[in-house]
């Protein structure tokens, strides 16, 4: 069996070396054709743990190969992914599918036997009939199927994710490209993990229902949390308190700055929108929306409220920029939020990120990047922690208060303990906990 990867960004190269690593033979295409350089020359131009091994011992074997020639590697293979960016379109949050329609008509051009079509990019339902009509314009009298197999991988453990998912979802309403979807995803059923059949629809729906729930759990913690700072309790105790009921789950209870990522900010207002169109709103994902977004602006003014109500004058350090840790990914992370408000307000800003900050620098203007933790608080007035990287879990607290000129800490990720951080002798404030 041979599989083309169109796109081979976070989505498309992690999933095109793991196939690779079930024993298919894959081809990773990508139109940057820097990316592809790097690609070949072995390096991988996404943080991503464990990715540049598997590339690695692929690549060698000669079972993954990268080009920036779709049709080279349309042609002859079965199946064709389709795991190109589907950003928010400019102006109406729809999701922008420029790119995926642009490649299904070249992979219309291209293919030649019978071949099975896949939309691995998360797109709204109608997408996968389109693509149908696309390549029925494109290629008529050629044999295909259109299939959707939405990804659910995690950036920072997206390999894992990809080998041992909870679930992979096959929409399709062909018995034939079914079985070649059945045959490539072999070694998942082999280890007896659920693979859902559904239709087309039912599959590009699923994907976003996911990943809108995992953003509304953020969010009602989120709420919870700030209502615990009224009333005096403890946000943690109350997650854990919910999270043990089997109904609940424990995960996706964590307080913090608002989601951020590649994923959920496009994709819960692409669904919003989508659910619009068809005069079936949910409105509780409208209210995610807007929570989230309001919630992501207030952080600088609760850091400028712990430095005493002004930063004017003042030195800020920022410990993790990224969208969560284990990634470079700076897609709508909360401090491109925080960050030029803080500068707003008259802050000078000193940050440091162990992955992020080549990915940081364009995006935020002003801001000085350090090579450590300590570098970032050399003459700062106040610390702030945004992502929780692991390095930042077990800092050195005396050198911490010995280079900050006030010993103000702000964790915006609930990493530290309160009154261990009261008896280190900092003014410490997190979320949701007295
Ligand atoms: P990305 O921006 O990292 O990668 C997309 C790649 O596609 C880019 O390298 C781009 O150059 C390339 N591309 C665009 N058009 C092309 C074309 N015609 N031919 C060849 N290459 C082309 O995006 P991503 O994060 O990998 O996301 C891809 C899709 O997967 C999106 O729909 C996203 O919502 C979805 N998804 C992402 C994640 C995630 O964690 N990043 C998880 C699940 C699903």
């Amino acid at each position: 069996m041979r599989v083309a990867m169109i796109g081979s960004g976070y989505v498309g190269l992690v999933s095109g070396a793991c196939f690779s690593e079930f024993g298919t033979e894959v081809v990773c295409v990508d139109k940057d054709a820097g990316k592809i350089e790097r690609l070949k020359q072995g390096e991988i131009p996404i943080f991503e743990p464990g990715l540049e091994d598997l590339v690695a011992k692929n690549a060698e074997a000669g079972r993954l190969s990268f080009t920036t020639s779709l049709s080279e590697a349309v042609k002859g293979a079965d199946v064709v992914f389709i795991a190109v960016g589907t950003p928010s379109r400019r102006g109406d949050g729809h999701a922008d599918l420029t790119f995926v329609f642009q490649a299904a008509r070249e992979i219309g051009e291209a293919m030649e036997g019978y071949t099975v079509v896949v939309t691995k990019s998360t797109v709204p339902v109608g997408t996968g009939r389109q693509v149908e009509k696309i390549l029925k314009e494109v290629a008529p009298g050629k044999k295909f199927d259109v299939v959707s197999n939405p990804e659910f991988l995690r950036e920072g453990s997206a390999i894992d994710d990809f080998m041992r998912p909870d679930r992979v979802v096959i929409g399709s309403s062909s018995k034939r490209a079914a079985d070649v979807m059945a045959q490539l995803y072999r070694p998942l059923y082999l280890i007896e993990k659920p693979i859902l059949h559904t239709s087309l629809e039912t599959a590009e729906l699923t994907k976003y229902a996911a990943n809108a729930f995992l953003s509304m759990k953020i969010t009602f913690i989120n709420e919870v949390a700030d209502l615990c700072e009224q009333v005096g309790a403890n946000v943690h105790d109350v997650a854990k308190g919910i999270g043990l009921d089997g109904r609940i789950g424990r995960k996706f209870l964590h307080a913090g700055p608002g989601y951020g990522g590649s994923c959920f900010p496009k994709d819960t207002l692409a669904l919003v929108k989508t659910a619009q169109d068809y005069g079936s709103p949910i409105r509780l994902v409208e209210a995610t929306v807007e929570v989230n977004d309001e919630r992501k602006k207030q952080m600088a003014a609760r850091i400028i409220e712990a430095c005493g109500g002004s930063v004017e004058g003042k030195t800020i350090a920022v410990l993790g920029l990224t969208f969560k840790p284990n990634t470079d990914d700076m897609r709508e992370a909360p401090s491109l939020e925080i960050l030029p408000a803080l500068q707003k307000a008259g802050a000078s800003v000193r940050a440091y990120d162990p992955e992020g900050m080549d990915e940081a620098e364009s995006l935020l203007p002003g801001v000085t990047f350090c090579k450590d933790a300590y570098e970032a608080l050399e003459g700062a007035d106040a610390l702030t922690i945004i992502t929780e990287w692991n390095a930042f879990r077990n800092l050195d607290l005396k050198r911490v208060k010995s280079l900050l000129k006030e010993p103000v800490f702000v964790d915006l990720r609930n990493i530290y303990e309160p009154a261990a951080m009261r008896e280190a002798g900092f003014r410490y404030s997190s979320i949701g906990r007295p």
